[in-house]
């Protein structure tokens, strides 16, 4: 029963020092997808002019646009 204890302590004193050494490394080395600030490819609606990271743009069959209203504008 003893040895059962003591294994299970190993065990999770090796899943915490896992998890930290992940975290450490993560903040340092990991790149971010999209840091705050960083160039961003950007698009420009067609309807209002309005430019918008490519990622939050709604696709249409004509372009890029920076709502559903607009592409439904454009679009028909
Ligand atoms: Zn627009």
């Amino acid at each position: 029963m003893k040895f059962i204890l003591v294994l299970l302590v190993i065990v999770i004193a090796v899943f915490v020092w896992r998890s930290n050494r992940r975290y450490s490394l993560g903040s340092r080395s990991a790149a971010r997808p999209t840091p705050p600030g960083a160039p961003q490819d950007m698009v420009r609606c067609p309807v209002c002019a309005l430019h918008l990271p490519r990622a939050d743009a709604r696709v249409g069959r004509r372009g890029r646009y920076c709502s559903d209203e607009h592409r439904q504008q454009a679009e028909g």
